[in-house]
């Protein structure tokens, strides 16, 4: 459960989503609060927060005195089993996923390691209330030093003890109010129980000054389908009361804006979200100049669940993030297996396999990665296949079995292409296998070349994510080098441009798999270049395709020359912004 789920964080979108961790101080009227973007939306109402929480002051009282130590451990179980039978109480009046959390801190509240720590504490001693915080504490610190996704049930851990602590004391349970009229909740972490019991029609929009994607808090938001914005730095001086406008798709929570364009940015996104929703596919310009609008997926399960949106196939099946947690090489029969899968969800549609990208942010334990002091420029990708080409032709085996199984014949591309001599080695081997051969322009020499590797290979697929990093000579994943590694960067696009010219020049496809394809207005612009297919996470496939139905051919292509010209991120896309609207 606690392990690394690429279906839950994807580590570009991620990457992509730090661009906006900055601050904006002091706090006035207009202030910009910047966090991490998690449901997409824009809303506008006043702060509402949460109930004060109990006083678990540790010292206020002294020790219990030995005859009474039994009884005050009586009022400590019947205090948790109270809290715990309210919340299962909730879980079983709620449903989907509110009710799974309530049920799950349910479960939390009648943990034996915790109980049995409090339970010592007051056996020695201590009374129920600071057994309880001191319980607690022990479990917050576990769980913060194993980090990632268990650190962020350390929400979970604080909200029991104040619902205890609360009915040790006989406080009322602490909470969200039930606010009279739509409000955006804001606070510093949500407490899972009280996320699970919030009405959509009340609490409009959610932001917390911490929690991360993955958080409780984010999970309610995206089942209540709130705009929600995590990590706001500044959040807690916004007092209850003010007015917000929080965007969900930006990462943003505007302190008391005008009001007239606040609304007007709620009527937006709402228009924008209702043409998504109702985009059916297939990818088109409105003057009917066909763009095959595709998902990026990582396995079985994330394809089977693109195949529930339009899109019309796979342009990136990221193998790699397969076997993240895999300690030895998976024979090419498991292998196959999982990607068959894949073809299997999208029986009789196009379907890229990219073979392993591992190295740099993306390790795997049987690749035998030497020690270096730079991975992002180091053996990664294809050039793994150098030390161990063992791991290539297993894997090109595999996909050429899952192929044959399923019945439909994947292309296949290389990732971290840098020569063409490269290029043209992958494709002797892809094509032994009988598999079409096609590479990833990530790296800028591929760009500049792409004329002279296209001599080898079927096909391109940019991936703008690495392609940013290397242009830039930034770290996609640096916050603050976010402005960098921006797709809109106008020397990032002027290799894309380059690439895609080179394929239509020899009638070879060439797509766009990084994140660049996932933004509605720079899908257009892409568009405009020429490229043939778009791919991003299924999530973004009905707002690109939507856009992109909205707008003609040579408007895409007046924007992509538009942006040609510009200097800078910001230009480009206000550039494309007045061509395309
Ligand atoms: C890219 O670099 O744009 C890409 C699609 O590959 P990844 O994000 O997996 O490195
Ligand atoms: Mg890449």
């Amino acid at each position: 459960m606690f392990g690394f789920t690429p279906e839950r964080v994807d580590l570009s979108t991620l990457s992509c989503n730090l661009v906006h961790m900055t601050v904006t101080s002091p706090l006035t009227s207009h202030s910009v609060l910047h966090g991490v973007p998690v449901v997409p939306g824009v809303q506008y109402a006043p702060v509402i927060r949460p109930g004060k929480l109990p006083d678990v002051d540790n010292d206020a009282e002294g020790e219990i005195a030995e005859e009474k130590r039994a009884a005050e451990g009586e009022r400590f179980t019947a205090a948790a089993a109270a809290v715990a039978e309210r919340l299962r109480e909730r879980a079983a009046h709620a449903t989907g996923a509110a009710s799974e959390v309530l049920a799950a801190t349910a479960t939390l509240a009648t943990d034996r390691g915790w109980l049995g720590a409090a339970e010592k504490r007051i056996r020695d001693g201590a009374p129920a209330v600071r057994a309880v915080n001191g319980a607690i504490d022990q479990f917050v610190e576990m769980f913060t030093k194993l980090g990632g996704l268990m650190a962020e049930r350390v929400t979970d851990l604080r909200d029991i003890r104040d619902r205890v602590v609360a009915e040790l004391k006989g406080l009322p349970e602490p909470g969200v109010p039930v606010p009279d009229e739509p409000s955006i909740l804001c606070a510093e972490d949500l407490a899972p129980a009280d996320t699970a019991g919030l009405d959509p029609e009340l609490v409009v929009a959610l932001a917390t000054t911490l929690g991360g994607p993955t958080s409780h808090t984010a999970i309610i938001a995206r089942q209540l389908g709130i705009p929600c914005v995590v990590a706001v730095a500044g959040l807690d001086d916004v007092p209850a009361g003010t007015m917000v406008l929080v965007d969900g798709t930006r990462g943003t929570v505007t302190v008391s804006p005008d009001e007239g364009p606040a609304r007007e940015a709620v009527a937006e996104a709402k228009r924008v979200a209702e043409a998504a929703a109702n985009w059916s596919g297939p990818g088109t310009t409105a003057d009917g100049h066909a763009v095959a609008v595709l998902a990026n997926v990582q396995d079985g399960a994330a394809a089977r669940s693109a195949r529930q949106t339009p899109a019309e196939g796979v342009g990136l099946f990221r193998t790699e993030l397969c076997f993240l947690n895999t300690d030895t090489e998976p024979t090419v029969d498991e292998q196959a297996t999982i990607y068959a899968e894949v073809l299997d969800a999208f029986a009789g549609n196009k379907v890229v396999i990219r073979t392993l990208d591992a190295g740099s942010d993306k390790p795997l334990k049987f690749a035998g990665h030497p020690d270096e002091a730079n991975p992002a420029l180091g053996v990664r990708g294809i050039r793994i296949a150098a030390n161990n080409p063992g791991l290539l032709a297993n894997q090109l085996e595999a996909i050429a079995k899952a192929a044959e199984r399923s019945g439909n014949p994947p292309w296949v591309m290389a990732p971290m292409i840098a020569t063409a001599e490269e290029a043209k080695n992958f494709a002797d081997k892809a094509r032994s296998h009988g598999l079409t051969p096609g590479v990833m322009i990530e790296v800028p020499a591929a760009a500049l070349l792409a004329d002279r590797i296209l001599e080898h290979v079927d096909f391109l697929s940019i991936g703008t994510n690495d392609l940013a990093q290397y242009t830039m000579a930034a770290d996609r994943m640096s916050a603050e080098l976010a402005t960098l590694t921006d797709p809109w960067q106008p020397a990032v696009l002027a290799l894309v441009a380059m690439t895609v010219k080179a394929g239509a020049a020899v009638g070879k496809p060439v797509g766009v798999c990084g994140e660049a394809a996932a933004d509605p207005l720079l899908a257009c612009v892409l568009t405009g270049f020429g490229v043939t297919s778009l791919s991003a996470a299924a999530a973004a496939v009905q707002g690109v395709g939507a856009k992109l139905a909205q707008v003609t051919l040579q408007q895409c292509r007046d924007a992509a020359e538009a942006v040609l010209g510009t200097a800078s991120a910001a230009e480009g896309r206000a550039a494309a912004l007045a061509v395309l609207g």
